[in-house]
């Protein structure tokens, strides 16, 4: 009866991308009631129950419909696309909303002093990696033969141990490959968070609740840089200050009450506002300007 109501959302139990997945699903209005290492939290304000996996399991979840939807990496959804087909099955996760969090990109890294002039000086080399589809792909499509080492973690230290010439692995700031004397040579797959669902067709309450999820995931995306832009400006520098409100559409103008030749003008602003743009609107004559946080957003 419930799997016909509810909504069952895979996230990160414990991991990089679970504090962002409970946040954007906050910010979407979710109410979790989640016990300590509970494995199933239930939604209390959405038909919606989300359950804490590790992220490999996620696309498996979904692909075999014991989850509606799913919070994972692109990384981890592409590569177990290809073990599937490397089984011959078709992978059926669809991609609903790419997410601004858990970026990273899949590398190749080399030990400092190793020669690089581009994928073929990887032939015939050993390289370590968790991503043994996504890697063995990037080699075919540049020709190159090389062995590759699976492991199940610590990819960074494989070279230095001796089991591997070079790596691929993820990569997000550089810090780990600096600190293990390795350098990022080429990018195998740019990653980031992405929000895939069943391709079984829904119970019509399930749909809905889905369609309502997208929008307001998409209102939490756009809120994130936007901003609310209140200031005073005289009506004939409004060209100018209109050019100079980054990302805004059309903004309202309201006459100021004693001051004809003044008016005020509210925006959206949809990326970030700078001290530098506040400093241009300043010397194009605007005054009482107001950078307010924008909440919620509904298009
Ligand atoms: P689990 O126990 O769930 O299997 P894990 O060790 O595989 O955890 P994490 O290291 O928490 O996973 O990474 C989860 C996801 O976060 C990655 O698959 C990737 O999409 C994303 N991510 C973002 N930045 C990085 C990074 N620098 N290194 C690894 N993953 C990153
Ligand atoms: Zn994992």
């Amino acid at each position: 009866m419930d799997k016909d109501t509810r909504l069952k959302l895979a996230v990160q139990k414990s991991g990089r991308l679970t504090d962002p997945s409970i946040d954007l699903l906050t910010r979407c209005g979710l109410k979790l009631a989640r016990g300590k290492d509970q494995l199933l939290a239930f939604g209390e304000n959405m038909p919606l129950d989300v359950l804490f996996v590790r992220d490999d399991d996620i696309p498996d979840l979904v692909q075999e419909d014991v989850c509606d939807l799913g919070l994972v990496g692109l990384n981890v959804i592409e590569e177990k696309r290809l073990a599937l087909a490397a089984r011959g099955i078709v992978a059926s996760f669809d991609s609903l909303r790419l997410l601004d969090f858990g970026r990273c990109r899949l590398s190749i890294a080399l030990p400092q002093q190793s020669p690089w002039s581009g994928p073929a000086s990887l032939d015939g080399k050993r390289i370590a990696t968790t991503y043994p589809n996504l890697l063995a792909q990037y080699l075919a499509r540049h020709g190159v033969r090389a062995q590759i080492v699976t492991l199940s973690g610590a990819v960074e230290i494989a070279p230095r141990l001796g089991r591997a010439d070079a790596i691929c692995d993820l990569v997000s700031t550089g810090s780990t490959l600096a600190a293990n004397h390795l350098v990022e040579v080429e990018t195998v797959l740019e990653s980031h968070a992405v929000l895939i669902r069943t391709p079984v067709a829904l119970a019509p309450v399930k749909t809905e609740w889905v369609e309502r999820l997208l929008m307001r995931v998409d209102g939490v995306q756009q809120v994130k840089e936007s901003k609310y832009i209140m200031l005073h400006a005289p009506r004939s520098a409004l060209a100018q200050i209109r050019q100079l409100l980054p990302g805004s559409e059309s903004p309202t103008i309201i006459p100021l009450e004693g001051h004809p030749d003044r008016v005020a003008v509210h925006a959206v602003c949809r990326e970030t506002v700078f001290w530098e743009t506040l400093e241009s609107l300043k010397r194009a004559g605007a005054s009482a300007v107001l950078v307010l946080p924008v909440e919620k957003m509904l298009a």
